[in-house]
């Protein structure tokens, strides 16, 4: 063949071969993310002698413990579909704590029975459903706090289920929850602590910060990235209501229990972030559960 002619041979099946390639379109996986990357809201370290700011991580959250309470400060997750999965939802005994420095109290099952209160997960069952042993892990008793049972099964699953929502919708979360003060009020009235010593939170607050999916989460917290806050008393009478009464802003939760949330993210742009208070519109499908008092 003349070099012409090859060229063109070429040439043409190079073009004829683009026009018929199907477009591909850029699909952006979901990924399962590191629950610190945003920054570690106490600086919680492994070491024991942080007896009231333990670090503990494991596949499925981080979480900071206090031993002088018996309860644990927060536990962080990342949250996108990457995590999700349909195995059954663990049915045994809530688990002890085993990765406790010696010496510690690790809270049992036995712990909450006829207290009143709910075994209340921090990082929820439902969040971990890919793997048995990470549903699993969401039982163990540091990422579950003393909880009045409305606010467990009422507003607070509500603010769960509104997480998984926004997962389904294009966007991977970063979440911390955590405890505050002393002091709940349950089924059998107000208390201070449940079995063994367990502290009773007096609050249960929730930070969400939301971005779409993609990869380099850190680089892309912007100054309108949505961040949703909540900060809910522990009592029943919180709990029948809409969660969304409760938001407020991320610096006066930084405000009320020291920590400091998103220290990863540039200042200024934490800085704006933690002032906004969300004020989206939560179209509720469930709000008849409300209506149960
Ligand atoms: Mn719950
Ligand atoms: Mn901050």
């Amino acid at each position: 063949m003349k070099p012409f002619l090859y060229t063109l041979a070429i040439l043409i099946i190079t073009f004829s071969c683009k026009d018929n390639s199907p477009i591909i379109p850029e699909t952006i996986s979901p990924t399962r993310d590191e629950h610190l990357a945003l920054g570690n809201p106490s600086n919680a370290t492994s070491n024991p002698i942080a007896v009231t700011n333990y670090l503990i991580q494991r596949s499925a959250y981080a979480l900071s413990y206090n031993s002088t309470t018996n309860l644990t400060n927060w536990a962080a997750w990342h949250l996108s579909t990457a995590w999700k999965g349909s195995v059954d939802r663990y049915s045994g005994s809530f688990i002890p704590e085993s990765s406790l420095p010696q010496g510690w109290y690790a809270a049992r099952h036995s712990d909450y029975t006829n207290s009143g209160f709910d075994r209340g997960h921090l990082c929820p069952s439902d969040d971990r459903d890919s793997t048995v042993d990470e549903n699993k892990s969401t039982f163990i008793l540091s990422n579950i706090v003393p909880q009045a049972p409305k606010h467990n099964q009422q507003a607070w699953r509500l603010l769960e289920q509104y997480a998984r929502d926004l997962i389904t919708q294009g966007n991977e979360l970063y979440i911390i929850a955590g405890t505050y003060g002393v002091g709940g009020e349950g089924d059998n009235g107000k208390a201070n602590s449940v079995g063994n010593g367990i502290t009773v939170p007096a609050v249960l607050w929730k930070v969400i910060l939301v971005l779409p999916i993609g990869s380099n989460d850190v680089q892309r917290v912007q100054e309108n990235t949505r961040v949703i806050a909540v900060w809910m008393p522990n009592n029943n009478n919180v709990g029948i209501e809409k969660w969304s009464n409760y938001r407020l802003n991320v610096d006066e939760i930084e405000k009320r229990t020291g920590l400091d949330f998103f220290s990863n993210v540039p200042v200024n742009i934490q800085a704006t972030i933690e002032k906004q208070v969300d004020l989206q519109t939560i179209q509720s499908i469930f709000d008849e559960v409300y209506l149960i008092k």
